[in-house]
């Protein structure tokens, strides 16, 4: 392994432990001290580390200032050289050829919704990954226990993409948004906003136990808004994890698959381990459908960026054609889809 900078190598821990599903609260230890030391002239960390004070500055403990000082002295630390050694490798194996072909990610959240990081690190994370693009999509309005954005408030973040993006070299920013699909099968966000984001991945969080009937309809009615994109974790199943099992919503997968492919909405492939939505069965019932996918982290932190492998086993293991994956298209024509 290479050395690493202080700043690189904290980042990198944090990478890791986020990738290994760690809750945010335990990475933000050392996703701190990087921005800590980050602002510090280099001579004033070196001094710090030589004396053993790093720790007196806010937001440095004994495991971070130890990173730091092997860093410092061209050592990778051995709190990192451990964590590579059992979580350096690829999540899932298979599917590999499909996360080649992938040049972003449409599904992902910031601190200005339930995530757990800021929007520029987020996009460092993506860009080490090699995206070339990621939508940044947080909560609608009615989702409050997500913090979800306000009209104004999403408002703001634009602006703040805008900055961004002109800030930030080999990584865009595309806008977004995961609008909550309400239970008439409306969109939880004004039609002028919806209009202007690059993505929108439309998602149902409430009433997930409604009747198959009703369920279907307010799918397709959701599917059909033209300012739908892609259809997020269409069943909201939990399988595993802290969060509880959770079953399948019913719905209609004929109906609503055959709905996606005539409105060209893209039924999201969800990669995180604990949804893996949607099961393979209706992947299956998807491909024959004609459906196109996007592979899709929902990534609620940097390292969580690197879970689309789960994803891309699962397309393979369904035969999802990848010129059915609309991100592993470049950034214009992904918008060029979008936007039409
Ligand atoms: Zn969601
Ligand atoms: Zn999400």
């Amino acid at each position: 392994m290479q050395p690493l900078s202080p700043v690189d190598a904290l980042r990198r821990i944090a990478f890791l432990l986020e990738r290994a599903r760690e809750p945010t609260y335990r990475v933000r230890a050392f996703r701190t001290a990087a921005a800590t030391i980050e602002a510090l002239p280099q001579e004033e960390l070196e001094r710090r580390a030589a004396h053993g004070t790093l720790t007196d500055l806010k937001g440095i403990g004994k495991v971070t200032a130890t990173a730091i000082t092997e860093a410092l002295a061209g050592e990778v630390p051995v709190y990192l050289r451990r964590l590579e050694a059992t979580e350096g490798r690829p999540v899932a194996e298979g599917g590999a050829e499909i996360r080649a072909a992938l040049r972003g990610d449409l599904h992902t959240h910031s601190d200005w919704s339930d995530g757990g990081s800021p929007i520029e690190e987020m996009a460092l994370a993506a860009r080490e990954l090699g995206h070339e693009y990621f939508a940044l999509t947080d909560h609608s309005p009615r989702l409050t226990v997500a913090n979800g954005l306000s009209p104004q408030r999403l408002r703001d973040q634009l602006d703040l993409v805008a900055e961004l993006n002109e800030k930030l070299d080999g990584i865009r920013i595309l806008t977004g948004i995961e609008v909550d699909i309400l239970e008439d099968g409306s969109l939880d966000q004004e039609p002028e906003l919806l209009e202007r984001l690059d993505v929108v991945v439309a998602s149902v969080h409430s009433k997930l136990r409604m009747p198959k009937r009703e369920m279907t309809q307010r799918m397709v009615r959701a599917i059909a808004n033209p300012h739908t994109d892609v259809l997020g974790h269409c069943t909201g199943r939990l399988v595993t994890g802290g969060r509880g099992r959770r079953p399948e919503s019913e719905f209609d997968p004929d109906v609503v698959f055959a709905a996606c492919a005539k409105f060209d909405v893209a039924v999201e492939i969800n990669s995180r381990p604990e949804r893996l939505d949607p099961p393979k069965r209706l992947l299956r019932l998807a491909v024959e459908a004609g459906c196109s996918f996007a592979i899709d982290t929902d990534a609620h932190a940097p390292g969580q960026l690197d879970w689309q492998p789960y994803g891309c086993e699962r397309a393979a293991a369904c035969g999802v054609p990848v010129e059915k994956i609309v991100n592993t298209r470049s950034a214009d024509e992904l918008l060029a889809w979008s936007n039409g």
